[in-house]
């Protein structure tokens, strides 16, 4: 409790916009969502503003902005950038048990359901990550079942990855959710089929002695030119049905992982830069 104590002394001492310091909640019981016709749940942990369960299908719902037809489509990678992936092969990524099993064709990686995350073989403090992807052009499903897959930052963050293109589901975990626990600004997904950007800047989480927390992660993020967060503090890792925190402290560095939740998302030019070495606080 002494060390819970001070860590949201010195949360507050550095002015962090909530407290960062709650306790782990509890997953809850497993359940089916509430009647009516908005997926979502209200037997999950309430999240710090005391306003909104976590995935609380009464959140205000972001409103629909069509994207123009070009932002960052098939922006080429600037000089000092890691290209992650250039459409030919996986040597920059690693499966959950060894080579990556995704399918690769005409430029683009799939998603093979069933054949797990990949992740980035290099870890990342800082940085601006590009990356597009592609919703399946046929529709299938609905909701969380309907084009998901996610973009993790540092592994443990998740930006989701959802066909959000008329099809309702709970605000935190709509396409560029921070997962669980941030809805969009805004909708602005593509149709089914179509090629979507995303552009994200990420600032790691800070941890001074004792693992307390200096400051949390933070994250920007543009969906096809279109601002979804603005330097949008993260609760900690993101989750399904709860929420992370910073009790305990987190690597510096982690992978980029690209999430199979069993359905055959494409993604192609992927490509990261290093914002600064790692600050000592
Ligand atoms: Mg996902």
């Amino acid at each position: 409790m002494k060390k819970y104590l001070v860590n949201c002394a010195i949360v507050a001492l550095a002015g962090c916009a909530g407290c960062m310091c709650q306790q782990q909640p509890a997953a809850g019981p497993v359940s089916t969502p509430p009647a009516g016709d908005k997926p979502g749940y209200t037997d999950t942990p309430m999240l710090p503003s005391g306003r909104w369960h976590v995935h609380d299908p009464n959140r205000p719902v972001p409103p629909v902005v069509t994207p123009g037809a070009q932002f960052s489509d098939n922006a080429p990678a600037p000089a000092d950038a890691i290209v992650l992936f250039d459409g030919h092969d996986f040597s920059a990524w690693k499966g959950e048990k060894g080579p990556v099993k995704w399918k690769l064709q005409d430029g683009y990686m799939e998603v093979a359901p069933g054949t797990g995350e990949i992740a980035t073989k290099e870890t990342f403090g800082d940085f601006q990550l590009h990356v597009e992807w592609a919703e399946p052009e046929q529709v299938v499903g609905n909701s969380q079942e309907r084009g998901n897959s996610g973009v993790f930052l540092q592994g443990i963050y998740e930006v989701q990855v959802l066909d959000c293109y008329d099809n309702p589901t709970y605000p935190d975990g709509q396409c560029g959710g921070l997962y669980g626990q941030s809805p969009p600004l805004v909708n602005a997904c593509r149709k089914p089929g179509e090629w979507q950007t995303y552009d994200i800047i990420f600032e790691a989480a800070r941890f001074g002695e004792n693992h307390s927390l200096i400051r949390p992660a933070s994250v920007t993020v543009i969906q096809n030119g279109v601002l979804l967060h603005h330097k949008q503090a993260l609760l900690g890792p993101t989750d399904h049905r709860r929420y992370g925190n910073y009790l305990k402290e987190l690597p510096a560095r982690g992978p980029i992982k690209l999430q199979d939740h069993k359905n055959p998302v494409r993604f192609r030019n992927i490509w990261i830069r290093n914002i600064a070495e790692e600050e000592k606080p």
